[in-house]
């Protein structure tokens, strides 16, 4: 009997990376306002690849993208000369922006008629704020890497979502579009296992899902043939 699912979020219920790209641009626009020369050297993507530099020098803050986001801001900031910088308010900026997507056409509906039959969960690496885009009354309970501590595949967050969900791993089934992150790691804790694939790519290699859909509406066909 399958009890629970769990969902990825980022490029699984919205695509996030227009979303991200106009972020860094408003982002980059108040910086302009505030503290000029910061996007005199840098552009938007140079400002995110700045993130890279962190990770280099302290890996053990990769899973936290809110850290890294203000980390790479700080370098940017004391790379051209501000001792002082408000860093709060700079990732704000970015943070509401990053929340503003758009959930693909078919998510509620297919949550809506999920959360009566299971109980549903979110499990993401990324920091989006599910109040903000408005889909926390589907979920029981989110996580996410900064919370958590470690990001997927890491099996720590599948855990903790297994521990509070008070079922078997095999009742529990994994939806996401990263065959890593979501599909190997998911497997490794033992949930059962569905890549959403909405563009068309092929597998990379590895062990597959145990299911492969492009829409989420594929899904609850997936999961009566299961518990047939
Ligand atoms: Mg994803």
């Amino acid at each position: 009997m399958i009890k629970a699912i769990t969902f990825d979020l980022d490029d699984t219920l919205w695509d996030i990376w227009p979303v991200v790209e106009r972020a860094e641009i408003l982002l980059h626009a108040w910086l302009t306002t505030r503290y000029p020369r910061i996007p005199e050297r840098f552009t938007p993507l140079e400002l995110r690849e700045l993130s890279q530099e962190v990770i280099v020098a302290c890996p053990e803050i990769a899973y936290d993208r809110t850290r890294l986001r203000k980390e790479a801001l700080w370098l940017a900031a004391r790379r051209v000369g501000y001792l002082e910088f408000d860093v709060e308010s700079a990732f704000a900026v970015f943070f509401l922006a990053r929340n503003a997507v758009e959930p693909f056409a078919d998510v509620r509906p297919t949550l809506e008629r999920l959360a009566r039959h299971y109980m549903l969960a979110s499990l993401s690496n990324g920091n989006a704020d599910l109040r903000l885009i408005g889909l926390h009354d589907l979920f029981a309970f989110s996580l996410n890497a900064i919370d958590v501590g470690a990001a997927k595949p890491e099996s720590l967050m599948f855990d903790r979502a297994r521990q509070r969900l008070a079922v078997q791993p095999d009742q529990i089934v994994h939806v996401g579009d990263d065959p890593e992150h979501d599909v190997f790691g998911a497997a490794q804790a033992g949930f059962r296992t569905v890549w959403v694939n909405r563009t068309g790519r092929n597998w990379p290699g590895g062990l597959r899902a145990d299911a492969e859909i492009t829409t989420l509406v594929e899904l609850e066909p997936v999961l009566t043939d299961w518990e047939s």
